[in-house]
Order: structure tokens, then sequence, then C-alpha cells
């Protein structure tokens, strides 16, 4: 089973990025979040080794997640 990198939590369906959507969604915004989901699924889908690598300011910043 594969977890969130941020807040452990599992990850049922099978995206690229290895975030899930609580976090995903404090990081960057709905919008954004949707948006880099459906650009590294697509990414992977043709073969694309780099999907997993979001630029390192933005992976490293800090969730804001909402209780
Ligand atoms: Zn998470």
């Amino acid at each position: 089973m594969r977890k969130c990198i941020y807040c452990n939590s599992e990850i049922t369906d099978d995206r690229s990025m290895q975030i899930c959507d609580r976090c995903g969604v404090g990081v960057w915004g709905k919008k954004q979040w949707e948006n880099i989901k459906k650009t590294t699924d697509e990414a992977r889908d043709k073969g694309d080794l780099n999907f997993n690598s979001p630029d390192k300011d933005s992976i490293n910043q800090r969730p804001k997640i909402i209780a």
C-alpha cells in the first residue's frame, strides 16, 4: 500500500503522485492540485520517468492541513 509522503495516510487509487488529496490541496490549492495529478498521470502513461519529480520548492513546502 502506498502512503502519502506528507501525512502517511493511505493512497487507494493509482495516481502517480504519492500525495493524498488533502495534502495536495493544502500545498497547491484545489485547482493546481487537480492539474498536477492530471499532468503527472499523463506523463506516467507516456512513460516519462520524470513524472514524480515536481520542483523542489513545491515538494519541500509544508502542507497547510485543515483539520
Ligand atoms: Zn497526506
